[in-house]
């Protein structure tokens, strides 16, 4: 069988991957990006922003569970969680899960992102925007992260890349991680996407860097992605406790105690993310830049 529309993405200069086009469901362009929704044959309906793939029907479910419940099973009993982009509503929709959170501010900066999620992909959101807990914020989540007065029990950075002179970089940098331990409360938890170990590991590895030089205890964890095709990094943090020190048994009995149903995330799942091998371990730790606002780290373009 021949296609002949492709969506070509790019993760460096010279690595990229292809999809078929089935059909275009929507495209358009915000203030801020290029927004696109497109039909594939092995994904289902996916969204592409600035050409590059967020999210899958096929798929989300791995990535947004993978970003959302080890910070949530870490602290334990969260009650209030702030959001920092997550424009599909995914991520809230795991968050809230949880009966335990009592409210959950989500701000990110493209209103566009939002409705056309809402729109073309119900399946994401699943009502999540319509929860009474939930507060939406449409700003810049470096503004809110600065003014806010509000502390929170679990952090969440479901962002674009940090792409030069796209909306997000300044917020994989030393100040921004700063201001957001100083807005977690004691056991507080922080997680953030954190690019892709294998095809752009040296902006993961200087996102892990940049983590650790605010936080005193952080880890990062992995997980495959089929319609990234490629492995997900993540970073996770806290001023107490350590990501690293949780017992997998607990990762179940959490989940149980909260009545949290996933289709990827348990404690198996959880290990295995956990368990980073040695050559991966070697080029991360030995990391040594820090990403600043005069000096940021952007993904390689
Ligand atoms: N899953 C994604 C990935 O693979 O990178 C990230 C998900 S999500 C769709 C990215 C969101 O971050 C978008 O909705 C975008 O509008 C939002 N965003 C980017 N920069 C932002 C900023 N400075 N403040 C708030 N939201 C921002």
């Amino acid at each position: 069988m021949r296609h002949w529309h492709w969506l070509i993405e790019w993760d460096t200069p010279s690595l990229g991957h292809i999809k078929a086009v089935k059909r275009v469901v929507y495209s358009g362009r915000s203030k801020y990006q290029d927004i696109m929704v497109i039909e594939t044959y092995e994904y289902g309906v996916a969204l592409v922003l600035d050409g590059k793939t967020q999210s899958t029907e096929a798929d989300e479910f791995i990535y947004h569970e993978a970003l959302v419940h080890p910070a949530m099973i870490l602290h334990g009993a969260p009650r209030k969680i702030l959001i920092l982009g997550g424009g599909e509503g995914a991520t809230l929709r795991e968050a809230l899960k949880y009966g335990s959170v009592g409210k959950a501010v989500m701000v990110d900066i493209d209103e566009e992102v939002i409705r056309v999620s809402r729109e073309y992909m119900e399946f994401m959101s699943r009502g999540a925007f319509e929860d009474k807990r939930v507060n939406l914020v449409i700003g810049d989540a470096l503004d809110y992260v600065f003014n806010t007065s509000e502390a929170f029990d679990v952090i969440i950075a479901d962002l674009s890349d940090p792409i030069a002179e796209g909306p997000s970089y300044k917020l994989y940098t030393r100040e921004f991680y700063a201001k957001v331990n100083n807005i977690l409360s004691p056991n507080g938890v922080f997680v953030t996407q954190a690019t892709s170990p294998t095809n752009t590991p040296e902006t993961h590895a200087v996102i892990y860097n940049t983590v650790r030089s605010v936080f005193a205890k952080t880890a990062y964890y992995h997980i495959f992605i089929p319609s990234f095709e490629a492995l997900w990094g993540f970073v996770i943090a806290s001023k107490t406790l350590d990501p690293r020190g949780l017992n997998p048994k607990d990762v179940d009995e959490t989940l149980a105690r909260h009545g949290v149903k996933t289709r990827f995330y348990d404690s198996t799942a959880h290990a295995h993310m956990f368990s980073v091998p040695r050559n991966l371990r070697e080029f991360i730790e030995g990391e040594t830049r820090i990403s600043t606002f005069d000096n940021p780290v952007y993904m390689p373009a």
